[in-house]
């Protein structure tokens, strides 16, 4: 069985979808009860059968108590005679009991299967429903954390675990409701029958469970913990294949397409080892109760043999055809029992691996009584800001005190892994500063509410970033309800607009069609459509230096220059070409601003820019000399 403590996790995963559904799981439990007990109770009739319609000279002739069976059916046909429905002979009563045996049979049938379909129907439901609710709860919480936990998180990890773990958790759902309860009251039913049938045989039975549990017990605990290492197993393997379809471009250009493969399947052999691990414990569990359940109707004949030859006990034949139809009903139900068993174990190990998933606490919350912000009023305020990644000790940001007004424009340069980057990410709010504050018109970043602040700014990444789906619902991302004109409008600030409209479905062209026709530059401008439709106060471009040929750097400064009207702007900047008339421009160097003004002034002071400017002129985009 599993243990207190890891049902208990179980339990809270799935309570909070369980809980308010509580009625349907009573209905549930109430309609597997009536089908169980319809499928039992059909063994009781068969001893009225047996001794008073087909044996019935074999079994009155000595002078026997008759059963309360015997006697409900005696006054049955009793009745039946009464009303004149039957003739008074041995044989027309004994047809008459015949008759009402079938008759109840019939019932019985009809209401077990009935509340069987209803059961299986609602429990299913029930399981899916469960599992549903469950998947969006984790995807809405793992969406809710930092960009940190997303950067170091595996994404084929995260998602076999919304998969693969949800459905295993779905399976254990499943599983409870249509075979351990229902296997369960069986058992129980047919226990109950048994018990009626012959009680002291009966508590021999009982008295021998715990030989048949001792050691499912010890099976089922291995089959969890090495299902839980079989599903780790699978959510590496789901890594390794997002990483070589994410990456096939380069796969395909080192040809290296082999040594992928070879890697996936040596993890694919890896989780299967480990799940044949699984199987060994649960088959050795079934073969176990199989054993098991034999020998136990084994001892049983022995027993009630010897009892019958020496000491003249049971001699009622059709009590104990009952008796052992019970005991044979019952231990099949046992070995069923015993495989729902196991099988749920093994899902005990998914749903620890979705609590660990529930339980990464969100290290961006907002403060209670958080103000919500309409303008950046006096502007930005970095306010001795320091930023240390957890896994590093060097700050990537160190001690940045600066000053934006709105309407300004200001450009971040530096070599790579200067802080630019981390700098956006800050303004963004993706994570707080370790010490120090942004200030915004005055008011720290986290005491805004997260909608209130990122309503005010738009982002351009430096990996710009399209869904599968039309340019037109690109661009309208953040604005889903934007008109066509606003659109338009937007793409053609970007700089976009003539393009999108010499393809051949415009701005219906999906994303994923075009595919490779897209250029980097032309990816990038359509993210700034976005970000220019967007409308906010603050616009941060973290500029994409690869992406952009010549052209596209013209078209992209042009852009540019139209969109710093009535707006404050953050730009990293790769091509110092492109931001030569911003108003200020900071000159990040290990985490500090080293150097600060506009063109002019920096060119003359003859420092850091001055430097990188002239190494540009003659090798290119900074990045690749810096690096
Ligand atoms: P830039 O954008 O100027 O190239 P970044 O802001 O990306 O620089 O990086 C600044 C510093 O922080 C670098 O030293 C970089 O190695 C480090 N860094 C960036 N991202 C992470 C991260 N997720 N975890 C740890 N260190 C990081
Ligand atoms: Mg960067």
């Amino acid at each position: 069985m599993p243990s207190q403590a890891k049902l208990s996790e179980t339990w809270r995963l799935l309570k909070p979808y369980a809980l308010p559904r509580l009625p349907l799981f009573v209905v549930v439990s109430v309609l597997g009860a009536i089908s169980a007990f319809g499928q039992t109770s059909v063994l009781l009739l068969l001893e009225p059968l047996w001794t008073l319609v087909l044996f019935p000279s074999a079994s009155l002739a000595e002078d026997v108590e008759p059963t309360v069976m015997e006697g409900l059916f005696s006054s049955i046909s009793d009745f039946a005679v009464r009303q004149g429905w039957s003739g008074t002979d041995p044989t027309d009563k004994q047809f008459a009991i015949m008759t009402a045996v079938t008759g109840i049979f019939v019932l019985l049938s009809l209401m077990a299967s009935t509340a069987q379909y209803f059961y299986s129907r609602l429990s299913g439901w029930l399981g899916l429903r469960m599992v549903v609710d469950l998947r969006l709860a984790i995807t809405r919480h793992l969406m809710g954390l930092s960009l940190h936990y997303h950067g170091k998180r595996g994404l084929g990890d995260l998602l076999s675990r919304i998969s693969a773990d949800v459905g295993q958790t779905l399976n254990m759902v499943n599983i409870l409701f249509r075979e351990v309860t229902q296997n369960a009251l069986l058992c129980v039913f047919y226990l109950g029958v048994a018990l009626w049938a012959a009680p002291l045989l009966t508590l021999g039975v009982l008295a021998g469970l715990p030989i048949l549990a001792l050691p499912i017990g010890i099976l089922a605990r291995r089959v969890r913990r090495r299902s839980t290492k079989s599903m780790t197993t699978l959510g590496a393997s789901v890594q390794v294949l997002t990483q070589m379809f994410v990456g096939v471009r380069t796969v395909k250009a080192f040809r290296a397409e082999e040594r992928e493969l070879e890697r996936y399947r040596d993890i694919n052999e890896e989780y299967l080892g480990q799940s044949m691990k699984v199987v060994r414990a649960s088959s050795l569990a079934q073969a176990w109760t199989t054993l098991y359940s034999h020998l136990g109707l084994a001892v049983l004949i022995f027993a009630v043999g010897w009892g019958a030859i020496r000491f003249g006990l049971f001699d009622n034949s059709g009590t104990m055809m009952t008796f052992f139809m019970a005991n044979a009903q019952m231990y099949t139900n046992m070995k069923r029992l015993t495989r729902s068993w196991t099988n749920m174990e093994a899902s005990v190990g998914a749903s620890e691996r979705l609590i660990s998933l529930l339980d990464e606490r969100h290290d961006l919350v907002e403060r209670e009584g958080a103000q919500t912000l309409d303008s950046l009023g006096s502007g930005l305020h970095f306010d001795d800001v320091s930023y240390n990644y957890p896994e590093s000790d060097l700050p990537a940001l160190d001690r940045i005190q600066l000053e934006i007004q709105p309407g300004e424009t200001i450009a971040f340069v530096g070599p790579s892994g200067s802080g630019k980057s981390t700098l956006l990410s800050l303004v963004c709010r993706f994570f707080d500063p370790t010490s120090g504050a942004i200030r915004v018109d005055g008011v720290d970043l986290r005491d805004l509410t997260l909608d209130s602040w990122t309503g005010l700014y738009s982002l351009v990444d430096q990996a710009p970033f399209l869904f599968h789906t039309s340019i037109l619902e690109n661009i309208r991302y953040g604005r889903p309800d934007a008109s066509m004109e606003a659109v338009e409008a937007a793409a053609r600030v970007a700089h976009i607009h003539e393009f999108i409209a010499s393809l051949p479905e415009g701005y219906d062209t999906d994303v994923r069609d075009a595919g490779e026709r897209l250029s980097g530059g032309q990816r990038q401008r359509i993210t700034i459509a976005r970000a220019v439709l967007q409308d906010a106060p603050l616009l941060l471009l973290d500029e994409a230096t690869s992406a952009l040929d010549s052209e596209s750097e013209a078209a992209l400064q042009e852009a540019l220059d139209r969109l710093r009207v009535d707006r404050t702007v953050l730009v990293v900047a790769h091509r110092l070409s492109t931001i030569q008339g911003a108003d200020r421009i900071a000159v990040l160097s290990g985490g500090r601003i080293v150097e600060l003004g506009d063109h002019a002034t920096l060119l003359a002071q003859d420092g850091t820019y001055a430097r990188l400017v002239r190494m540009q002129k003659l090798d290119g985009p900074v990045e690749s000399v810096a690096e």
